[in-house]
């Protein structure tokens, strides 16, 4: 073996590590990369996940376009695996795939009511003010009070984004749409429920810290919850993360409220039981009973039950993989089973029960590896144990009927799919830009997928 022919689908930071990392990898034999991603703009969640006013974040794009711009990985987006290229096609042209799909939509929370109208998963609201091409252009943000569930940092990115005055939001690259959304939006009070203690919290200091700098927006935070047990004193004492966390909510416990036209609330020992019904059909409540530590640093309920009135909610409870054709898929988890990232399936031959056998030629990195869980940077991680399986693979690659690298951009136009390239990529920046420039902000974000492919195509 000569060379290497590796298709990676998904140009998330997933996909976009693994193809660094192989390139740079010791081996002794030549590789040729096509990154295929279904959007017509690479970058994956930190283009349509990370909040648009975390501009430290989202300049990791600049380091994941640097790994782009080196010239030896090819770039075809808008192309979807499983419709536009399959399995089998992968198989005629490449020795190997490393899926890099991630997770774009809403764990789910079986909760009574959480069907209503006025209920959301937060990934959709993410994917609307992140501009998403796939998601409506319009966002129904006629609520004065609000609830999000969940203590993770995307509970908190989605009720910074409400609470927060749309003028402060004109900085960032949010697109004009989102902008004017949330200009209308009649929010007073955004109310997040996690179920445990302060201490046992999933969002980092950071994104806490943040809340506290929103302009005209009270943090309200409620004695009741700082009765602290000894695990919770503990926590405090033995993890610095865990430290910063209880400091800055204590210090918000002695902040001057009641000035600010928003409040955000936070409210711990707080488990969501039911999403109350307006009597319309609609969001008009949502019960929740108070829990206690168990002793064991989970809690238990008190059947003590609380009702607010709220008009829309937010579920921020997880984010989840999809399955792809072809390829196996846990339910369960949302992910795509493996062993260090070689592709495990079922073995045919061995009855109901199967054990798991290597399916060879087919990887997996990222978030649709291990679940939707850590920061980009342990998708690099993640990225070097898949690739140090693929380099000892070398023996089970596949052998491709059609090697040759203008036979697959031959397949894409023979079957009419419009497909975006780097080039294309750097087109649709400059005009991003210079949208941008010409309001006097950094960039305004192109959201229309056909006008995307439009203007990655124009020259
Ligand atoms: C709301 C939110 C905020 C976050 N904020 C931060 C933060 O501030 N800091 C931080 O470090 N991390 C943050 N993260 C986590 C970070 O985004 C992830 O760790 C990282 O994006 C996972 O990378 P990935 O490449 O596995 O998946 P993704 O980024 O999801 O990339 C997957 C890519 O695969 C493509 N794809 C999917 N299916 C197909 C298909 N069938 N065919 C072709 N292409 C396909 C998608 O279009 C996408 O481009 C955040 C996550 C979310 C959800």
């Amino acid at each position: 073996m000569t060379k290497l022919r590796l298709a990676i689908v998904g140009a998330g930071p997933a996909g976009i590590y693994a193809a660094d990392i192989l390139l740079k990898a010791e081996r002794n034999f030549d590789v040729s990369i096509d990154l295929f991603d279904h959007l017509p703009a690479p970058y994956g969640l930190v283009r349509y996940g990370v909040a648009p006013d975390h501009p430290r974040i989202k300049g990791i794009i600049n380091a994941l376009r640097d790994v782009l711009d080196r010239g030896d990985i090819r770039l075809f987006g808008n192309v979807r695996y499983g419709t536009d290229i399959t399995l089998d096609d992968l198989k005629q042209h490449y020795n190997a795939v490393i899926f890099a799909t991630g997770a774009v939509r809403d764990a789910d929370l079986n909760i009574p009511g959480i069907e209503l109208e006025g209920s959301y998963g937060a990934a959709e609201f993410v994917s609307w003010f992140d501009g998403h091409p796939d998601f409506p252009r319009t966002w129904p943000l006629e609520a004065k009070q609000v609830a999000v569930i969940g203590n993770g940092n995307v509970a908190l990115d989605v009720s910074r984004i409400l609470a927060k005055h749309a003028d402060d939001l004109l900085v960032t690259e949010i697109p004009d749409n989102v902008y004017g959304g949330l200009k209308e939006s009649p929010v007073t009070d955004v109310h997040v429920f996690g179920r445990r203690g302060p201490t046992s919290v999933k969002f980092t200091p950071l994104e806490l810290r943040e809340l506290g700098e929103l302009r005209d927006v009270d943090i309200m935070v409620y004695d009741e919850d700082f009765d602290y047990d000894d695990a919770a004193r503990a926590a405090v004492a033995g993890n610095k993360q865990v430290f910063v966390i209880d400091k800055v909510l204590n210090q918000w416990r002695q902040r001057e409220v009641g000035e600010a036209s928003r409040r955000l609330h936070l409210h711990f020992f707080a488990k969501p039981i039911e999403i109350v019904d307006d009597g319309a059909g609609r969001v008009g409540g949502i019960r929740y009973e108070r829990t206690v530590p168990d002793g064991e640093g989970g809690v238990v309920g008190t059947g003590e039950m609380r009702e607010l009135p709220i008009q829309a909610v937010y579920r921020a409870v997880g984010y989840f993989g999809s399955p792809l054709p072809g390829i196996p898929f846990d339910k369960k988890r949302g992910v795509i089973p493996n062993r260090e990232g070689q592709v495990l399936r079922k073995d045919p031959s061995s009855g109901s029960g199967g054990a798991n056998e290597q399916m060879y030629g087919v990887y997996a990195t990222g978030w649709i590896k291990r679940g939707p869980v850590g920061l980009i940077g342990h998708t690099k991680s993640d990225a070097m144990e898949t690739v140090r399986h693929l380099i000892n693979d070398s023996g089970n690659w596949w052998h491709p009927e059609h090697p040759a690298e203008e036979s697959v951009t031959e397949l894409l136009d023979s079957r009419g799919i419009h497909y975006t390239d780097l080039n294309g990529w750097h087109n649709l920046d400059q005009h991003e830009l210079s949208l941008g420039e010409s309001a006097g902000r950094t960039r305004i974000k192109v959201v229309p997928r056909d006008e995307m492919v439009t203007v990655s195509r124009s020259k």
